[in-house]
């Protein structure tokens, strides 16, 4: 694989950067991943705003490559051959020359920008999204500003132990007895033709396909309420589903053991699924 590592493509064993990096030694760094369907970006645009919104948030000095990152992505895209699969895009603050807690001058210290692609042939054909996923609820102990998107992943990453302990396949995380959302993606539930998402705000991450999905919801009819859902309501729910940049819609048909629905997936879920790889497909550039 070719990867790109600071203004260089390269194969990725060749890939290096400092043991002093920040992303490394502090998780001071954001990404995104963005995905590809027919060769082409899925809602490059929302990514990369997203991406500079979560650089100002943490005054994270902007790199000078921020302006062609769309040509960067297709550049890796050509170079790996990638049908469907993903573009991993990670910046951090760079590496001073030791460790300190303070933020180095950003007149010395570049930000390093790395992406990698990963190829998933049947992404789009997911076996998955034909049966529906199971979650359990965990509770939500993440920092509090998770609207940026960093590379401190740990908890997500034990939510996602803690569900394949249960022998499910991923966990929604709640907070003051609210789901916040998923350990990677945004949590919706329906009732009768009311599709129900948590509101924005600094609790969850404002999902690229979350904002897709609305509109094209609304421009279909659909009634959206966007605010906070117990896991009790979800449980008792006509559907569940999740969305995120790599799994599109996906139908929820199980919480904590307790079956959503019929325990298949609902017809409101799979429409959305429909429209918005339809939808996405055509806009992509
Ligand atoms: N919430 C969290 C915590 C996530 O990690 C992600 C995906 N990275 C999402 C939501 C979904 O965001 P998007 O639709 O932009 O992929």
């Amino acid at each position: 694989r070719t990867v790109y590592v600071n203004g260089e493509y390269l194969p990725e064993n060749e890939a290096k950067i400092s043991i002093f990096d920040r992303g490394f030694l502090m998780a001071d760094g954001v990404y995104e991943v963005t995905s590809v369907l027919d060769g082409k970006l899925i809602d490059f645009d929302g990514h990369s705003k997203r991406l500079e919104r979560s650089l100002n948030e943490l005054d994270m000095p902007h790199p000078a490559v921020l302006p062609d990152l769309l040509e960067v992505h297709r550049e890796l895209v050509r170079l790996n051959g990638i049908e469907e699969g993903m573009i991993y895009l990670q910046i951090t603050r760079g590496a001073p020359g030791d460790r300190d807690f303070v933020f180095p001058d950003p007149e010395t210290t570049a930000p390093t920008v790395v992406l990698f692609t990963q190829n998933k042939p049947g992404l789009a054909d997911s076996p998955a999204a034909k049966k529906g996923i199971k979650v359990i609820s965990i509770e939500d102990a993440r920092w509090a500003r998770r609207d940026i998107k960093t590379v401190q992943l740990l908890y997500p990453s034990m939510g996602k132990m803690m569900a394949k302990a249960a022998g499910v396949d991923d966990a929604w995380m709640v907070e003051d007895g609210f789901v916040t959302e998923g350990t990677s993606n945004n949590a919706y539930i329906v009732k009768g033709n009311t599709i129900i998402t948590r509101h924005l705000g600094n609790e969850i991450l404002h999902g690229i396909t979350r904002a897709a999905v609305l509109r094209f919801a609304r421009e279909a009819q659909m009634q959206v309420e966007e605010r906070s859902f117990t896991i009790d309501e979800a449980k008792d729910a006509d559907e569940a589903f999740i969305t995120s940049a790599s799994t599109f819609v996906m139908p929820v048909v199980e919480i904590d053991g307790a079956q959503v629905g019929e325990g298949t997936p609902g017809s409101v879920a799979t429409r959305l699924r429909e429209i918005y790889l339809d939808e996405s497909r055509k806009a992509a550039v």
